[in-house]
């Protein structure tokens, strides 16, 4: 028979938003439970320098999220190194079922299951991340100051990016297998603009090259199949991301590409008592500042929905 844990409140993820959440939650006295997931401490486990951290000028990531767990655990969050396998939100309280067997009964739940970026798939792309290879023009333009850097994608987040990164880079290639992008046409009067943007049509990317950072790009003609080297500092690489919501399909409101649903300006999903926060429901801004504000603001809303709960007999009595 499985343990079964019950706690006031349950926080999926570990990365700034769930850790946040778990240290506004402790100190709201909520005892929460977090589990963390395959990859403790999220997306940031795996860059090197940030430096839009406030308070730090420069911290790797690992570093950072190994204190944000800290300071979780100091004042008072239990952590739990599982994966949840299965929730039931149908009634309250919740239950989460663990990899392991365990089973959670909490009275609120903050989702902050983040998302990852999705790259291109080749093995020199993996070996130069965080080594010139970026799916992140905010967290890592800066990096390139007057430098050349390429771009690959065709949507709003790709033209954005590229825009971005014109602030800091000599010159920016938008490399785009179609002949045409599907970015709204504002975005790609601004794109075509600027000077120093240059767009490569109808090609892919087929290796990234260079040792210990990005020396250059192998780009292959998807209409002739030649390829043709071109000499780049840096690649970011702007084809989407994935929201980490298989678990709460049919169970939590989303959107057409699977991030949850909130209530405007707030982390209320689409059942009351349970929380989103971060990456999870944030395509737009996607930072670990703005991630860690989200755990903040749903470990206040958990705790104003238990208080609420708390007085909700008593005022229908009166
Ligand atoms: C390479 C890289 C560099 C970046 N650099 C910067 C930067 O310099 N500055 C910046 O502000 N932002 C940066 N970002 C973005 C930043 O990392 C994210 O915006 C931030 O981590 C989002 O935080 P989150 O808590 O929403 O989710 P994540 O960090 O994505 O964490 C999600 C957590 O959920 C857990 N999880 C998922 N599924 C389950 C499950 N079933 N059960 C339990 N847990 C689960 C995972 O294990 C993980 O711990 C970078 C991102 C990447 C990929």
């Amino acid at each position: 028979m499985s343990d079964v844990r019950r706690t006031k409140l349950l926080i999926i993820g570990s990365g700034p938003a769930g850790y946040t959440a778990a240290v506004y939650g402790a100190r709201a006295m909520l005892e929460p439970v977090l589990v963390e997931g395959l990859q403790p401490g999220g997306q940031l486990t795996i860059t090197t320098d940030v430096e839009n951290w406030p308070g730090e000028t420069a911290i790797m990531g690992p570093e950072l999220m190994a204190k944000l767990r800290a300071q979780a655990e100091h004042v008072g969050a239990h952590i739990i190194s599982d994966i949840v396998a299965e929730v039931d939100f149908s009634r309250r309280p919740f239950r989460a079922v663990l990899d392991g067997g365990e089973v959670i009964e909490a009275e609120t739940v903050i989702v902050a299951t983040g998302a990852s970026a999705r790259w291109l798939g080749l093995d020199s792309e993996t070996r130069l991340r965080g080594k010139g290879v970026s799916a992140c023009a905010t967290c890592d333009g800066f990096f390139f100051r007057g430098k050349q850097v390429a771009v690959v994608g065709g949507g709003n987040t790709a033209v954005e990016e590229a825009l971005f990164l014109t602030n800091f880079a000599s010159k920016v290639t938008l490399i785009h297998r179609r002949d045409e992008l599907r970015a709204d046409k504002t975005n790609q009067q601004r794109l075509f603009a600027n000077p120093k943007v240059e767009m490569v049509w109808n090609a892919t990317v087929s290796e990234v090259t260079g040792t210990d950072g990005v020396s250059g790009l192998v780009l292959t003609d998807t209409v002739t199949g030649e390829a043709r080297p071109l000499a780049v500092d840096g690649l970011f690489v702007a084809i989407g991301h994935e929201p980490a919501t298989g678990l709460f399909a049919g169970k939590l409101a989303m959107d057409e590409e699977g991030y949850l649903l909130v209530a405007p300006g707030t982390p209320v999903t689409s059942v009351p008592g349970v929380f989103a926060a971060g990456d999870v429901t944030d395509k737009l801004y996607r930072q670990a500042v703005t991630a860690a504000g989200m755990g903040c603001m749903a470990a206040l809303e958990a705790e104003r929905f238990l208080a609420h709960q708390a007085h909700a007999p008593q005022q229908q009595a009166a």
